[in-house]
């Protein structure tokens, strides 16, 4: 705190959920001499969304709630506490600024529309107020201001763009957490369940690769596993596009994407083990797969509503398909392409899908079933404990040909899984009613007659045959 503090200052915490290198909170601390931390649970993020989907679903829920509870542990640790309260942010935090004579708010800017328009609906509040509010930037590794060009002037290819940041661009040093915090006396509010919040809970199958406990404390200890206890950075590359267990890659993306890890911590852990163990061509690709989240985020600062079009942020002319009934199979994990069901079926039991998976998935239904892949973008915003507005958007348009730097490149699904599953393991996992099936195991429509018979059933008595003519699809790829 500085000598000359004496104001009370509220910090606004959304996906920022951690005491470590945030400046939001930093500043707060620096300015006020009585700081009121403010988390709330916007009823609007558990309504329904596009395609009448659920916008948030149980494996999220949970997460953040877990994630709120820890945030308020190390505030309290520190002196402080956490408001919590449920309730749409532009009322809360200017009742509460009014409520504790705040003299201003502090709070991470994030780029998606929707959040920036709850920003700008609690600034235009605090300002009837005479509230001054002072946003902060946070989310990336490399800061907004620090970039070689205006957001609006970067690259739409990542290559070149990647190059230029790392040529051009420092990562600053994170900021130092608080010893000290000191809250006004005030009802810290409960943390509410996710029937509470009108979420249906789910307990998370334990074939899943992690349990993803949410919070700094969790996201920290994951780190210190994945590098230096199970020592698995130095062959992350090779092992990356794996689809069992929990070592293959960092999964750290949910602690990212809810702010309960700062990009540039996990930076200094990953240079932390380079000299102390090893500095490779893994150890770069963790950092590397950073700058796509980086890409991601700031793709979506510069193209706005133009991310969530269905011609994505080319504008495309595409006629997508939208059949809701195909969807649904695809969304059960009932397609019949053993490889597509085994990763929507983990992403429906768990939350999480390996980015192979996810891969082929999108290609499944944007390439193969021609459906809206928005669709798809949709349904993953419900189901995946680390959505992300500007990964799961940017990955899936990309996927979908109308993205960043798309080729309009489709996976052979097929194949894919022969190559990254090459023993069914992954497929006997998530899809068990295949066990018994041998090297056919991603292809059984291809087995003989008779056997086909046994799979002959529909979605409740047996697998599926498959929803649609594999070879005709496959040749009309190939053409188009
Ligand atoms: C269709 C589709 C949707 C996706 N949706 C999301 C999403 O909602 N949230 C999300 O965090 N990632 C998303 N990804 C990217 C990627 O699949 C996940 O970040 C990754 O699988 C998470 O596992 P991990 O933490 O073990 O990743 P690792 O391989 O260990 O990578 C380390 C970190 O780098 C970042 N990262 C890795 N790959 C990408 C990528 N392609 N784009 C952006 N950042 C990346 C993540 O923060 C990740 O935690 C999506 C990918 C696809 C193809």
């Amino acid at each position: 705190m500085s000598d000359n503090a004496t104001d009370t200052t509220l910090v606004w915490f959304r996906e920022d959920l951690r005491v470590h290198d945030n400046e939001a909170l930093v500043d707060a601390v620096e300015a006020g001499e009585e700081i009121l931390p403010v988390y709330s649970f916007d009823p609007r993020e558990f309504d329904t969304g596009m395609f009448d989907l659920p916008k948030t679903g149980p494996y999220r829920t949970r997460f953040v709630a877990e994630s709120v509870a820890d945030l308020r542990e190390s505030l309290r640790e520190r002196g402080g506490d956490l408001l919590v309260r449920r309730g749409e942010p532009e009322e809360i935090v200017p009742a509460l600024a009014a409520e504790y004579d705040v003299e201003t708010v502090f709070y991470h800017t994030f780029p998606a529309t929707e959040e920036q328009a709850v920003e700008s609906a609690v600034t235009d509040a605090l300002d009837a107020e005479g509230v001054e509010s002072r946003s902060r930037w946070g989310k990336t590794l490399y800061h907004v201001e620090d970039l070689p060009t205006s957001v609006h002037g970067i690259d739409d290819t990542f290559t070149p763009w990647r190059k230029s940041v790392e040529r051009n661009a420092t990562i600053r040093d994170q900021l130092s957490t608080p010893d000290t915090i000191s809250t006004p006396d005030a009802d810290p509010g409960e943390i509410p369940s996710p029937a509470d919040l009108g979420v249906e809970p789910q307990e998370t199958d334990d074939r899943g690769v992690l349990s993803f406990e949410g919070g700094e404390h969790a996201g920290t200890e994951r780190v210190a596993r994945y590098l230096f206890e199970e020592d698995r950075l130095r062959e992350y590359k090779q092992t990356r596009n794996g689809l069992l267990g929990s070592g293959y890659s960092s999964k750290l993306s949910a602690w990212l994407t809810h702010g309960c890890l700062s990009p540039r911590y996990v930076f200094d852990e990953v240079k932390r083990y380079e000299s102390e163990r090893v500095s490779n061509e893994s150890t770069y690709w963790l950092l590397f797969e950073l700058m796509w989240r980086d890409f991601n985020t700031f793709q979506l600062l510069k193209y706005g509503d133009d991310f969530f079009a269905s011609g994505g942020i080319q504008g495309k002319a595409v006629d997508w398909r939208d059949d809701r009934e195909d969807f649904e199979r695809w969304a059960q994990g009932e397609t019949g392409v053993p490889f597509v069901d085994a990763n929507m079926r983990e992403l429906n039991e768990t939350g999480y899908m390996s980015n192979r998976g996810r891969q082929n998935v999108a290609s499944f239904l944007a390439d193969w079933l021609e459906i809206d892949w928005r669709m798809g973008a949709a349904y993953f915003e419900a189901k995946l404990v680390d959505y992300d507005v500007c990964s799961n958007w940017g990955n899936w348009a990309y996927q979908a040909g109308v993205g960043n730097d798309s080729r309009n490149r489709y996976f052979n699904v097929v194949k894919q899984a022969k190559r990254y599953d090459s023993d069914g393991e992954y497929v006997r996992h998530w899809v068990p009613e295949l066990a018994d099936l041998g090297e056919r195991i991603h292809e059984p429509w291809t087995l003989r007659d008779d056997a086909q018979a046994t799979l002959d059933g529909g979605p409740d008595e047996g697998y599926p045959r498959p929803m649609i003519d594999m070879d005709a699809a496959h040749e009309r790829l190939r053409n188009r």
